[in-house]
């Protein structure tokens, strides 16, 4: 733990609450329960303590919103996770589809002092190694893969889903972020894309988490709360 007050399960809390935030997706007790795969009583209690701590106030129709100390710690815990993620496969080499649950370790773990060198080793990088802005609030605006037409071309933006096993579908697939590729197929529950002669398929449920920049670009929408899913175990593995 770091000078900051909150505990290790509100810095959880934090965490899932900005990362909703950041996708446009309403900070809702039942979003943060579906996304962190928690029982909605568990939540409500977490929240009423990022609460009495000053972390975030509730509206009456339940809508919660972050106070100014709640969002700089919930950015600066976002912005670490996705360092050290960043550091994991770029300087250790550890494949991107591995790194998530690690970083999840190792957040709370981290000095002030090591935080400075890992950004110094992760040289010029801007992102996570799934596409998130390692400068937390500052990412590009994007498109779910499932809506694009074929024949679009497109660049992968981002993984909106950091479950491992998603990201070893993905990887599997074939998906990288900054992959550029033409949507050759989109059916009710496959998407097929080629990318410079390789084809990449995954189901079109998948490719709801899959933000990309497209051109043609249907119009904005973004991704479906059930798809937002952080994590894979539930806090306190
Ligand atoms: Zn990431």
């Amino acid at each position: 733990m770091r000078s900051d007050q909150h505990t290790l399960a509100e810095g959880e809390y934090l965490q899932t609450l900005y990362w909703l935030h950041e996708a446009g997706l309403p900070m809702t007790g039942a979003n943060v329960a579906r996304a962190m795969r928690l029982a909605a009583p568990t939540v409500h209690e977490m929240i009423g303590r990022l609460q009495r701590d000053g972390y975030v106030t509730r509206e009456t129709d339940k809508t919660i919103s972050f106070t100014e100390a709640g969002e700089r710690q919930a950015a600066e815990i976002v912005s670490r996770h996705r360092l050290i993620e960043r550091f994991l496969t770029d300087v250790l080499g550890i494949p991107w589809d591995e790194v998530h649950e690690e970083a999840e370790r190792l957040e709370h773990a981290m000095s002030p002092v090591l935080e400075q060198r890992m950004r110094a080793a992760i040289g010029d990088a801007r992102t996570c190694p799934h596409g998130h802005p390692i400068s937390a609030g500052s990412r590009i605006p994007g498109v779910p893969l499932a809506d694009v037409a074929v024949g679009a071309a497109i660049t992968v933006l981002r993984f909106e889903n950091e479950a491992e096993d998603l990201l070893r579908y993905l990887r599997d697939a074939g998906l990288d972020p900054g992959l550029e590729a033409t949507v050759v197929e989109s059916g009710p529950d496959e998407i097929v894309l080629d990318a410079v002669g390789r084809r990449c398929a995954l189901t079109r449920s998948v490719a709801e988490t899959v933000s990309v920049t497209a051109d043609p670009s249907p119009p904005p929408r973004v991704a479906l709360p059930e798809q937002l899913v952080l994590a894979s175990q539930r806090y306190g593995r």
